[in-house]
């Protein structure tokens, strides 16, 4: 099963992702765990991301879908994986796309997990993660470059057909049950 995880920051995504790990078997393929991983690490990549993550704005596309083929490779992901905080924008999608093509796989679908605006920072602001992209002004940018860049994704996988929404409204339990109706009658 190849599934991406969608929603603006905030939505629940990351918490999703790792219930939806468990309960399938298949792997979690975060960029933001991985950026932050490198970040901590030290290594390049961190080095040439920190700033940037830290301003709340996005990594070059490059740069993230470069990330992403390496990862695939592992044969850990053959039998699919969830992605959870990419695509971020048309130019991923289009790139994750070719990724598909080349390794002969398939989308099974495009999850986009939906929350108001007013709720995501109250979330935000409750999860005290520490996070350094956690602060009220990177948290305003972060949903701003959602809505201007991310957003539009949406679409793409609409047109594609294959694009399921969940109510990202409630309890983690509650929402990971509307997630399992859908991924158990795919
Ligand atoms: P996340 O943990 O998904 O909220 O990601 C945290 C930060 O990592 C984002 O605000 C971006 O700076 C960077 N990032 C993660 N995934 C991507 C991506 N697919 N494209 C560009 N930047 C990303």
């Amino acid at each position: 099963m190849r599934i991406i995880l969608f929603g603006p920051p905030g939505a629940g995504k990351g918490t999703q992702a790792k219930l939806i790990q468990e309960k399938y078997g298949i792997p979690q393929l975060s960029t933001g765990e991985m950026f932050r991983a490198a970040i901590k690490n030290e290594t390049d990549l961190g080095k040439r991301v920190k700033s940037i993550m830290e301003s709340g704005e996005l990594v070059p596309d490059q740069t993230v879908v470069d990330l992403v083929a390496e990862t695939l490779i592992d044969p850990k992901y053959d039998n699919g994986y969830i992605l959870d905080g990419f695509p971020r924008t048309i130019a991923q999608a289009e790139a994750f796309d070719r990724i598909l093509e080349e390794n002969g796989n398939e989308l099974d679908t495009f999850i986009s997990l939906e929350v108001e605006d007013d709720e995501l920072i109250k979330r935000i602001m409750a999860r005290g993660e520490g996070r350094s992209d956690d602060t009220p002004e990177k948290v305003k940018v972060r949903l701003e470059v959602y809505n201007n860049e991310t957003a539009p994704v949406k679409n793409y996988y609409e047109q594609q057909g294959k694009l399921s929404i969940v109510n990202g409204l409630g309890s983690i339990d509650e929402i990971f049950e509307r997630l399992t109706s859908l991924l158990d009658n795919l």
